[in-house]
Formats: structure tokens, C-alpha cells, sequence
């Protein structure tokens, strides 16, 4: 087996696609001096894309906060505006039938979720802007938990800084336990879900002030998680089908839908499923990153030490040996292995064009 066999990118098309930049950070942000001066603009939300229609929401948490249909301005033609972008909206913003506002650029963002087609591809696609949490959706069983689809999730969210959660549905069909220990070293706060059982009120309250996005392979049960969630959700939820092991009626755009509960409220950013999920565009060093302390003691290491079973005088691997790592440091340096393995088979495109 190897990452190839996560290339057979064929989900429909959605609004993602024809968001393609090349990874320079700078390309993300709006060129100021393009930017027309317009001091009436509104900042608006992101709720959807849909062939070239962006539904945002004014006045969030206001007064007068309402949808409105909007169009990118001319000179943003080439900017990605994706769901979660705070965008600046001028025009009829009345959200009144038949009427268009137009966006004219966004905020800086907190946050991108970025994807590959695969591996070897450096063009990425933004899957959502500012989000804060990602919820990573598994079955237990139909289909078949993979924990490498797991890993390339949790690496592209902790490459973008976004802290991931982990729900293993499905769970009256086969016993996750053993899937699990896969994920023991991460500091991975995980639910279960059974189709009598679903931790609705759990999830909920992760979900309060976080911007949340679910990801998941088709048919893992995602939909009927977010319509339970989000009574007025209403997605669509599918049969796998055993052939392609796809849903039927898999959703096929990204969306935006409010979370009400404890008190609170969240944003549940609902994510088709895709089945691949290129890392072309991901630093290495990123996920080093997101094990705080361990990116402190790998300091000492050679110069280019892969931090992987194999590299000679690895500092992480000493201060395991010695102890210093704590109670689950051997776990945690596994998890850190297998993630930091994934980059180790990938072909060298890196550096090598652009
Ligand atoms: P999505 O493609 O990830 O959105 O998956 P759906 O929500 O459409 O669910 C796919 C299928 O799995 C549907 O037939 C659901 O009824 C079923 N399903 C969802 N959750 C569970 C569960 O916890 N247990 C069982 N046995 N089936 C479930
Ligand atoms: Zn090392």
C-alpha cells in the first residue's frame, strides 16, 4: 500500500475547485493597493459558494443580520473567497429578492484549511478560511476506518493550526477500541457515536464559540451527525454504496450552519466528502510544531534529522530513552513518527519547480 492509492481524486466538482493559488502565503491576502476605496463596505460571513454566487451574512449577531446573494468585485476576480472569509460587501446589501451586493475584499484571516489533489500537486485548494476546529468524522466500520485518512486530516489541521477533534461513528456495528489506539498519543479529545447513541450534547459543547469544520470520507455517517447537531440542517444523508463505497446523496457543496446550544452558539462548517486529502502543500515542520514540546527538545538534533526510527542521534528519541518525555512519550513520538512518515514517502517535488 502506499499514498497512491488516495489519489483517485474524483468527487464532484464544488466550490472548492475553482479556488486554485499557488502556495505563497502572500497570493491568500488582498493587495491593498488594489483594494477600492469604498467606506461604506459592511464586513460579512461567508456562508457558501455556488458557481460564482457567494451567500454572506451581515450584521452577525446583530441587529439586522440577514443573508444577502453577492458577487466578487472585478479586480478580485483571481482572489479566493471561501466559506468563512470575512468579507467587505458593498452594493444592495438588503438581501431583498433579485438583488446582488458585491464583495470587495476580505479580512485577513485567522486560519486555511488547505488540500491537494494529491501529493505531487502544489496547487492547493482553500477548503475553508478561519476556522478554528476540525472535526474529524470515522466509522467504525462501512467503511472501513482507515487511520492513514485519518492522519493526512489531522496533519492538514495541525499544519494550518487548527485543533482537531475526532468522532468514530457507527460504533453499533463494530467495536473502535482496537482503530483507536492508532491515535493514543495525540492530544485528541475523541467521541464515539452509535446510531442509538449519539453524543449530541457532548459534541455540542466543543461546538460553542468555535468555528468548527467537519471533514470525513463518504458515508461515514457525517450528515446524519450534523442534521442531529443542527435540527434544521437538513443534509442530505445517504446508503454507502458498496461498489464505490460513496454515498448516494453526498452533499456537494461546502456550508456554513449555526449551532444553538449551551447556552451558546458555534459555526458548523459542513465539508463534502472528499476522498483524498493532498498534502503537496504542507511543511513538515509545521507538525513538529504542533507537539510544543517535543519541537523544543528537537532542537537539538542534527541538521536535517527526520525525527523518524531510523535517523541517527535524534534528540526527541534520546530524551525517550532517558526518560524526559513523560508517561506517554513513547505514544506521542510514535504518532509524531507515523505523521512525519507520511511526508517520508512522498516524491520529492518540493523545491524542485516555483
Ligand atoms: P455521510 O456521507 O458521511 O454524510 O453519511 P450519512 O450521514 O449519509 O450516513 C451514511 C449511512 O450510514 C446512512 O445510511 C446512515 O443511516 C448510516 N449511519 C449513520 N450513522 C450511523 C450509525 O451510528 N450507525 C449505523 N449503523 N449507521 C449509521
Ligand atoms: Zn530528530
Amino acid at each position: 500500500m502506499s499514498w497512491l492509492d488516495d489519489l483517485d481524486d474524483d468527487e464532484p466538482e464544488f466550490d472548492e475547485a475553482d479556488v486554485r493559488v499557488r502556495p505563497n502565503p502572500k497570493a491568500n491576502r488582498p493587495r491593498t493597493k488594489r483594494r477600492p476605496a469604498h467606506a461604506d463596505a459592511r464586513t460579512a460571513r461567508v456562508l457558501g459558494v455556488d458557481r460564482g454566487r457567494y451567500t454572506v451574512l451581515v450584521d452577525e449577531d446583530g441587529p439586522d443580520e440577514h443573508s444577502v446573494l453577492a458577487v466578487r468585485a472585478r479586480e478580485l476576480r483571481k482572489m479566493p473567497i471561501v466559506t468563512g472569509d470575512r468579507a467587505r460587501v458593498v452594493g444592495d446589501s438588503s438581501g431583498d429578492q433579485g438583488t446582488l451586493a458585491r464583495l470587495i475584499g476580505i479580512e485577513d484571516r485567522t486560519s486555511l484549511l488547505r488540500r491537494s489533489a494529491d501529493d505531487t500537486d502544489q496547487v492547493e485548494r482553500i477548503v475553508v478560511a478561519n476556522a478554528d476546529q476540525m472535526l474529524v468524522v470515522v466509522a467504525a466500520a462501512d467503511p472501513e476506518p482507515r487511520a492513514r485518512l485519518v492522519d493526512r486530516y489531522l496533519i492538514a489541521a495541525l499544519d494550518a493550526g487548527i485543533r482537531p477533534l475526532l468522532v468514530v461513528t457507527k460504533t453499533d456495528l463494530a467495536d473502535p477500541a482496537r482503530f483507536l489506539t492508532h491515535f493514543e498519543g495525540l492530544d485528541l479529545q475523541v467521541f464515539t457515536s452509535a446510531r442509538e447513541d449519539m453524543p449530541v450534547d457532548r459534541i455540542g459543547a466543543a461546538l460553542v464559540g468555535h468555528s468548527t469544520v467537519f471533514v470525513g470520507h463518504s458515508g461515514v455517517g457525517k450528515s446524519t451527525l450534523v442534521n442531529a447537531l443542527v435540527p434544521s440542517a437538513q443534509r442530505a444523508t445517504g446508503h454507502v454504496n458498496v461498489v464505490t463505497g460513496r454515498g448516494r446523496h453526498t452533499s456537494s457543496s461546502t456550508v456554513s450552519l449555526r449551532y444553538h446550544g449551551h447556552g451558546g452558539r458555534g459555526w458548523v462548517i459542513d465539508t463534502p466528502g472528499v476522498r483524498s486529502f493532498g498534502l503537496g502543500h504542507v511543511d513538515p515542520a509545521n507538525i513538529l510544531r504542533a507537539y510544543t514540546d517535543l519541537a523544543e527538545i528537537a532542537e537539538e538534533c542534527p541538521r536535517g534529522c527526520t525525527h523518524l526510527p531510523d535517523a541517527p542521534d535524534c534528540a526527541i528519541a534520546d530524551a525517550l530513552q532517558q526518560g524526559r518525555l513523560g508517561p506517554r512519550g513513547a505514544e506521542r513520538l510514535d504518532s509524531l513518527q507515523r505523521l512525519l512518515g507520511t511526508f517520508a514517502d512522498r516524491p520529492a517535488t518540493r523545491g524542485s519547480d516555483t
